[in-house]
């Protein structure tokens, strides 16, 4: 198996998984792991990719939300009971959101982790001026999600995001497992292959708590300065950057 190829001596307890290995692994074994289980586990469900991740990876691994939704942390939750669970605590979140954030660390056997830009709001109006996402949203972007992303993931090999092939054409070649040479970790993807009716199926099945904001005709939901309602008919991320060409927050290239 994968696990067992992987080498390293990681010892199920029936609860987390710890590694009996904490060393750092190099980024040209972690490149070798993914590009195996890349090929391994396309088509796999999702809680075996999970599992995998978990298994591989023991306390260097992650799960990142956006709390727009909870399912990968709460699949996560199953797999691999105290998770850790990054969220990236902008400073300009919908109280929806914030309160999915607060509903799984209140119902969830996860550790949740909100990460903060370096600057607050105010510190960075007096820097940069007020409004910065409306003038420039990529440096926006990567003042309060890129930097303290990879500040998070520098004790991590590993992360699972909530990537979905079918949310837009831009995410529509996700693996469910890649090597990010940038940051030189591995990417896990476990609900990839997932469509809108599989997430709202595995919501339902689970009572996993989901923004409200989903009722109020938004298609997908980050800052609120950069996010409007979808209308009918429109890619469900079209509601973001909507005054700009942009698609991503950077987080995902
Ligand atoms: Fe700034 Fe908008 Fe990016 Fe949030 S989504 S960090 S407000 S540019």
């Amino acid at each position: 198996s994968l696990l067992n190829a992987s080498g390293l001596g990681l010892v199920n307890l029936g609860g987390p998984v710890v590694s009996a290995d904490p060393e750092r692994r190099k980024p040209a074994e972690l490149q070798a792991l993914a590009v195996a289980a890349a090929a391994d586990l396309e088509g796999a469900p999702a809680e075996e990719i999970a599992k995998w991740a978990t298994d591989t990876f023991g306390e260097r691994f992650c799960v990142t939300s956006s709390m727009a939704d909870a399912v990968v942390a709460h699949l996560f939750s199953r797999v691999s009971p105290g998770v850790d669970v990054v969220f990236l605590d902008t400073g300009l979140h919908f109280p929806e959101t914030l309160k999915v954030r607060d509903t799984v660390i209140r119902t969830m056997n996860v550790n949740v982790r909100s990460i903060r830009p370096r600057l607050t709001v105010g510190q960075q109006d007096g820097e940069y001026g007020p409004r910065l996402f409306a003038r420039s949203p990529d440096e926006c972007c990567f003042l309060r999600k890129v930097e303290p992303l990879e500040r998070a993931l520098a004790e991590y090999d590993s992360w699972a995001t909530g990537l979905r092939r079918d949310e837009s054409p831009t995410r529509a070649n996700t693996p469910v497992v890649a090597f990010d040479a940038k940051k030189g970790k591995v990417k896990v993807n476990p609900i990839a292959a997932w469509t809108q009716d599989d997430v709202d199926a595995y919501i339902s099945r689970w009572n996993v708590p989901v923004n409200e904001l989903f009722k109020k005709g938004y298609g997908s939901i980050g800052c609120w300065p950069c996010t409007r309602r979808t209308k009918a008919g429109e890619d469900p991320r079209a509601g973001r950057w909507a005054m700009f060409e942009k698609t991503e927050c950077g987080l995902h290239v």
